[in-house]
């Protein structure tokens, strides 16, 4: 742990001592010199000031990437791939500094932070192979017309990004816009904006023409507002809050943006009688703990069958209590602080309400500030004996908090599901195929894992239904978000 400390400070150091800019037409620039700072959740320590982007500062960046936009689309898409590995291999060589950088400034586990960059790039490096065939499209043959259609990039797009994995999920976003041939302008969020920088010295370094990236800091409420109005942007790509998502669907309408949200979640891991006991115990914990649960992915509502019930929620307990909380830069630390004062307040506001609900809280449902110092530490959670309408069923908490559920039919099981606003995620663990099947068909989710916790294939749909978002991300589906369709007829 140490060793990790004095490594980390290194990295950290040029943050604490230079405000940290916007980079904007290839410069890096603080704008119009507004700033916010920046702290760590670890002990609320000093890590450095941040730009705070005025409308001016985010029209600056819009302008640059529209100005960049006829070039970089132009730009053989061999060329877009060659450019894209080579940004790649620059977050390979950074990996450990954006893994500790990461970890710092959100709170997160560096056991999983590891994986960040070596993700990011291995996400730059799926989109770029696919960039020289993304123009193609179809070709429907008729007796007397050909129609053939042909892709092309929308132009300036805005992505969007959230506190919670913001390096990992910031690649997935920006990766296959610039594949497609459409420039960027990036605002991270402003609870964890470090990466996002070493992100775009990484595409600087890569040799990305000037204007095709741009990122700016700031506010949600004045920067990204800005953004999302800009007439210069064509698509906006959010990962965020559920609330957020309704507020940036009115905020483009007067320019009738394209949009892709990806929001909230409280997503069932439904266990049956029959499932594999310990593989699913090893998954409910794992999805739900792992990145502090704040992850939009995490499974927050245990619906168990009666008839395992017992047995699974004392295994359950057992882990859960045992489950280690710490600095988030010791490697044998799963769960480390939450990211942020305010987000605190809100995951220890839930121990209360479960009482007052009526749920018992069988381990945890602390605050850990008094053992551990100003960190935002609180013990992973486990409330039982709840019932799907409580507001700890409801409402997406996105802490180390589990809600069981009890069921007894497999109709009871659809039914709790689906009694939510959202429906990004869902986990099914049982050994009968059929039901698997009836239940991947009935729960009202956009991604169902089966008899496994949460495993992203790039070529797959992403994304989820009702308050969870529109849209999908992962393989064509990236694509054809970022790319117009043109239909071309031909008489014969
Ligand atoms: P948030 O919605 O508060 O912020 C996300 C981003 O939106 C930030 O950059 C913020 O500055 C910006 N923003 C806020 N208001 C804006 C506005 N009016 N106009 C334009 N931009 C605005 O979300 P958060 O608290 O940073 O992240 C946690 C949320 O993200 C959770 O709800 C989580 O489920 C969700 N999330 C979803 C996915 C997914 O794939 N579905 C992935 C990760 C996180």
């Amino acid at each position: 742990l140490q060793e990790n400390i004095a490594k980390a400070e290194g990295y950290l150091a040029r943050f604490k001592e230079n405000t940290l800019g916007h980079f904007i037409n290839g410069e890096w620039t603080l704008g119009s010199g507004e700033t916010f700072d920046n702290t760590t959740p670890l002990d609320q320590s000093y890590l450095g000031k941040v730009a705070a982007a005025s409308v001016e500062d985010v029209n600056a960046a819009c302008e640059a990437a529209a100005a960049a936009a006829a070039g970089w689309a132009a730009t053989p898409g061999a060329e877009r791939r060659k450019i894209l590995h080579r940004l790649g291999d620059e977050l390979e060589k950074r990996a450990e500094e954006i893994a500790m950088v990461e970890s710092m400034d959100c709170g997160q586990a560096l056991r999983f932070m590891r994986q960040a960059a070596v993700r990011g790039a291995a996400n730059f490096r799926f989109f770029a192979d696919q960039a020289p065939e993304a123009r193609n499209g179809l070709s429907l043959h008729q007796a007397e017309h050909t129609n053939f259609t042909v892709r092309s990039p929308l132009g300036p797009v805005a992505v969007i990004t959230p506190w919670n994995t913001p390096f990992m999920l910031s690649t997935w976003k920006i990766a296959p816009a610039l594949a497609s041939g459409c420039t960027v302008v990036h605002k991270p969020a402003e609870l964890s904006p470090l990466t996002a920088s070493i992100l775009a010295e990484c595409a600087d370094a890569a040799g990305l023409p000037k204007g095709v990236w741009n990122m700016v800091n700031g506010f949600g409420a004045v920067a990204g507002k800005a953004l999302t109005e800009h007439p210069a942007i064509k698509a906006v790509a959010l990962v965020g809050d559920s609330a957020t998502g309704k507020m940036i669907q009115a905020q483009t309408a007067q320019t009738l943006k394209r949009l892709h949200l990806e929001l909230g979640g409280k997503n069932p891991v439904i266990v049956f009688d029959d499932a594999d006991f310990e593989r699913a115990l090893d998954a409910t914990v794992f999805m739900i703990y792992s990145l502090n649960g704040q992850r939009c992915t995490s499974s927050s509502r245990l619906l168990i069958q009666s008839g395992i019930k017992d047995k699974f929620l004392a295994a359950l307990k057992e882990r859960v209590a045992n489950i280690k909380v710490g600095h988030p830069l010791d490697p044998e630390t799963e769960v480390g602080p939450l990211v942020h004062t305010g987000h605190y307040d809100k995951v220890t506001s839930y121990f209360e309400i479960a009482k007052q609900d009526g749920a018992t809280i069988a381990v945890g449902g602390k605050s850990l500030r008094d053992e551990m110092g100003p960190g935002n530490y609180v013990t992973p959670t486990l409330f039982v004996d709840a019932k799907n309408d409580m507001r700890i069923a409801q409402e997406e908490i996105f802490g180390p908090v589990l809600t069981a559920i009890e069921f007894d039919t497999e109709e009871e099981a659809i039914k709790l599901a689906n009694e939510t606003v959202y429906g990004l995620a869902g986990y099914i663990w049982t050994s009968n195929t059929g039901r698997a099947m009836r239940m991947a068909h009935a729960v009202e989710a956009g991604m169902l894992w089966v008899n496994s916790e949460n495993n992203r294939n790039l070529p797959s749909p992403f994304g989820g239904v009702k308050m969870s978002g529109i849209g999908r991300d992962g393989g064509d589906w990236s694509f054809d978000f970022y790319m117009e369709t043109k239909n071309v007829c031909i008489a014969h």
